[in-house]
This record gives structure tokens, C-alpha cells and sequence, in this order.
């Protein structure tokens, strides 16, 4: 009797004391890349779940730029559609739901990044900065979130099977980035976790990987750019906790780096997954705010403050 009357208690005081957060997800996939529903079907998703907005952004095409076909990017021959089908969207939704158009860009030193040129002049919202692939020297690319066994295969064949010099390529990648800019939202900014449980290809807590991450850190002070925190690891079911790790994460708030919470869905139903972790995280590592995009005025995205 009295465990349940402890209980209720606890719970009365939690209540009494939560904030209604506002969220907002500008990391999604629809049907004109990997995602598993449409347009439409999002923004609907995203009406009944009580995000403030939604923006789109697709996989930018890949192939014209770097000569191979993927099953996860726009279609280079689709882009226009894509983007007529955003702002059509925008239309239908507006006064209801704030839609915006966004690309999530790779990034490949001289081939393909968010500074070029073509997506400054498309009239997009926002551009998502993300690195997937590791360029090795001798070998094939391959992206950093593929299949266990590919990525095994890759750091085999390509780096001499040291999983840290792959680790090494891909933070290298992420910092010649930040320096080349052209992106509004740093993407997922340790996604090499990806296919590390259980520390199987490093640990977190090695040097190295302090150094890295804290390069990317004091980089990214400079630049006055959010960083996005990503549970799309978790929605997928392959990590359990979000991007960046808590450790990184710290690093971002002794920086001041703001953040934005997305859920990089790949499907209508994930639009807000796991939130809850991505704010457990925030305020763990000490932030008391998160931002939701607000649009673009002056060519310069809009960020607003929202508290955990
Ligand atoms: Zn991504
Ligand atoms: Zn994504």
C-alpha cells in the first residue's frame, strides 16, 4: 500500500512539472528517395502528431556528379518534380502546417558538396550537410551507415581492416566540410556509430576519437551553424541512443553550438521518433533549449529558440 501510494505521488509531481515541448522534424525521406511514404502522407502524420513544421529533404542526386546510381538518392532526372511537389505542398498546407524544401547534400572533396554552386540557386529552405561515404585511396567508396557486412568489407579491402583509419577518413571527410560550408544544418555528426555496438570498431573513449570530435567541435563554434541531434539510429533500430553521442554532445554545449532535434524519418510514423531520448540527451549534456526551423529571410535561415 504504501509502494502505490509513493508512486502516485512521483507521478503527480513529474506532471506537475512537465513543459509541453515543441518539435519539429526537417530531416525527411519521403518516396522521391529511400523514404517509405509520400509527401502528403508526411505532412499529415506531421499535422496529427503536433510538430510545429515539416521540412523535406531528399537524398540529393548523386549520379550526374559522381557516376553511380544509388538506391537511396533523388534521381537527377527527378529533382524538379521533387521540388514542385514540395512547393506544392507548401501551398496546400499553407495556414496549416509550415512546409519547407529542403536537400540533405553529400559530401565528397571535389565532387559533390553543399558549397556547389547548383543548390544555391534552386530556392531551397534549407540544406542538410551530411557525410556518408569514406573516399579510401585505393578501393571503393562505400557509406559509413551501410550493412554491417559491407562496411566490414569496405575497412577490410580498403583499409588494411583497421576499422580507426576508416573512423579517422570519415571525420576528416566531416571537418573538410564544415570548412567548405554552403550547408544551413550540420547532418548526423558521428553516423560512423552506426555499425558500432558494443564499441565492435572503436571506443568512444580513445584518444583519437576525443581529438576528432572535438576538432569538428571547435570548428563548428566558428561557423555559427546548428548542429542537428539525430534519433534516425534509433528509429531504424540500429543504435540506441542519437547522434551525436552525449560525449560529443558536451563538446557542442561548452561550444555553444545550437542544436536541432530531428528524427531523419524514413517513414510517416517515425516523424517523431524517439524525441523523448533526443531531449534526455540535450538536457543531459546541459543545453535548456533546442531550435525549430522558421524559414528563410534575407537568403539566411531562421532559427527559434524552443525550450526542453
Ligand atoms: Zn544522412
Ligand atoms: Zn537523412
Amino acid at each position: 500500500m504504501k509502494h502505490l501510494t509513493g508512486l502516485k505521488r512521483k507521478r503527480k509531481i513529474s506532471s506537475a512539472h512537465r513543459i509541453k515541448v515543441q518539435y519539429s522534424c526537417i530531416h525527411t525521406h519521403t518516396t522521391y528517395c529511400d523514404g517509405a511514404d509520400d509527401i502528403e502522407t508526411c505532412c499529415l502524420m506531421a499535422q496529427k502528431k503536433g510538430l510545429q513544421s515539416l521540412g523535406f529533404s531528399a537524398h540529393a542526386p548523386i549520379t550526374k556528379k559522381m557516376g553511380i546510381r544509388t538506391y537511396w538518392h533523388l534521381r537527377d532526372e527527378k529533382l524538379n518534380e521533387y521540388i514542385d511537389a514540395v512547393r506544392a505542398a507548401k501551398k496546400r498546407w499553407e495556414g496549416k502546417l509550415p512546409i519547407y524544401l529542403g536537400l540533405e547534400v553529400d559530401f565528397i572533396p571535389g565532387i559533390i558538396g553543399p558549397a556547389d554552386r547548383d543548390y544555391h540557386s534552386m530556392d531551397l529552405d534549407f540544406i542538410i550537410g551530411s557525410v556518408h561515404y569514406v573516399i579510401p585511396q585505393r578501393g571503393e567508396p562505400f557509406t559509413v551507415d551501410d550493412s554491417e557486412e559491407n562496411v566490414d568489407r569496405g575497412i577490410m579491402e580498403s583499409y588494411n581492416g583497421d576499422p580507426l583509419r576508416m573512423v579517422e577518413e570519415y571525420y576528416n571527410s566531416l571537418l573538410a566540410m564544415i570548412r567548405a560550408g554552403g550547408f544551413d544544418l550540420l547532418g548526423h555528426p558521428d553516423l560512423v556509430k552506426k555499425n558500432n555496438s558494443g564499441s565492435r570498431l572503436f571506443s568512444e573513449d580513445e584518444k583519437f576519437y576525443r581529438e576528432k570530435t572535438s576538432a569538428i567541435a571547435d570548428l563548428m563554434a566558428g561557423e555559427g551553424i546548428p548542429s542537428e541531434i539525430n534519433s534516425g539510429g534509433i528509429n531504424r533500430g540500429k543504435i540506441k541512443d542519437c547522434y551525436p553521442s552525449l560525449n560529443f554532445l558536451k563538446l557542442f554545449r561548452e561550444r555553444g553550438i545550437p542544436m536541432v532535434i530531428n528524427a531523419d524519418a524514413h517513414r510517416a510514423d517515425d516523424l517523431d521518433g524517439h524525441y523523448h531520448e533526443a531531449r534526455e540527451s540535450l538536457l543531459a549534456a546541459g543545453y535548456a533549449e533546442t531550435f525549430l526551423f522558421g524559414g528563410r529571410k534575407n537568403n539566411k535561415p531562421v532559427w527559434i529558440s524552443a525550450k526542453l
